[in-house]
């Protein structure tokens, strides 16, 4: 797990939180702390070299060398997206949709669309809040069916027990999350958290 501490990150996740943050200011504070996270999560992604010619003289610089996919898992992953393909305008995106059984807290997979090629691509599973870890954990087998193997999975909020979770059941997956909270409530809520986060996104 590697957890992004930066105070511009803290900052937003602290107004995310405030429960008098409205949908509007909610879905600017997740698109800004969406930029960081993908930021830190890219670091690694490979590059090639590649001579520019600028107006002076030719410069060495890098691009991108190889695929790369973002799946947010629906519908609170959408939250991440904007800031995903803005900053990698030539990501394509899958889509895992998830539903969560309010009563059990279990997810059903509903919907599956991923790009050809994916299991040659770099992988970002956008999933913002990593509770029980179940719904990571059933996206990540989804990809897995298709071969993706290494997948980052970003989370803006995480308890220590979807951590722990995923870690079991995808060592090979690395969570990049911004903040750890206690653990999970009765109905495995994420405390303090910041509630439901695609509620709190779409104001339903
Ligand atoms: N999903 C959310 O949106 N919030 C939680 O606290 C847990 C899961």
């Amino acid at each position: 797990m590697r957890h992004l501490r930066h105070p511009l990150a803290e900052h937003v996740v602290a107004c995310l939180r405030d429960r008098s943050t409205d949908p509007g200011e909610f879905r600017r504070l997740a698109r800004r702390v969406s930029t960081l996270l993908i930021a830190e999560a890219t670091r690694d992604l490979p590059t090639e070299p590649r001579e520019v010619t600028t107006p002076l003289g030719v410069a060495p610089g890098l691009r991108l060398a190889g695929p790369v996919v973002a799946v947010p898992v629906l519908r609170a992953g959408l939250g991440m997206l904007e800031a995903f393909v803005e900053l990698v305008p030539e990501a394509q995106v899958g889509y895992v949709g998830l539903e969560r059984n309010e009563e059990t807290a279990v997810a059903r997979r509903y919907y599956e669309k991923v790009p050809k090629g994916i299991d040659r691509a770099s992988v970002f599973l956008l999933d913002p809040m990593l509770a029980t870890g179940g719904s990571a954990v059933m996206a990540l087998r989804a990809l897995r069916e298709v071969g993706v193997r290494g997948v980052r999975v970003l989370s803006i909020v995480s308890a220590p027990e979807g951590i722990r979770h995923l870690e079991a059941e995808a060592p090979d997956a690395i969570v990049f999350t911004v903040a750890v909270d206690q653990g999970l409530d009765a109905r495995k809520f994420i405390l303090p958290g910041l509630g439901d986060f695609g509620d709190r996104l779409y104001g339903t």
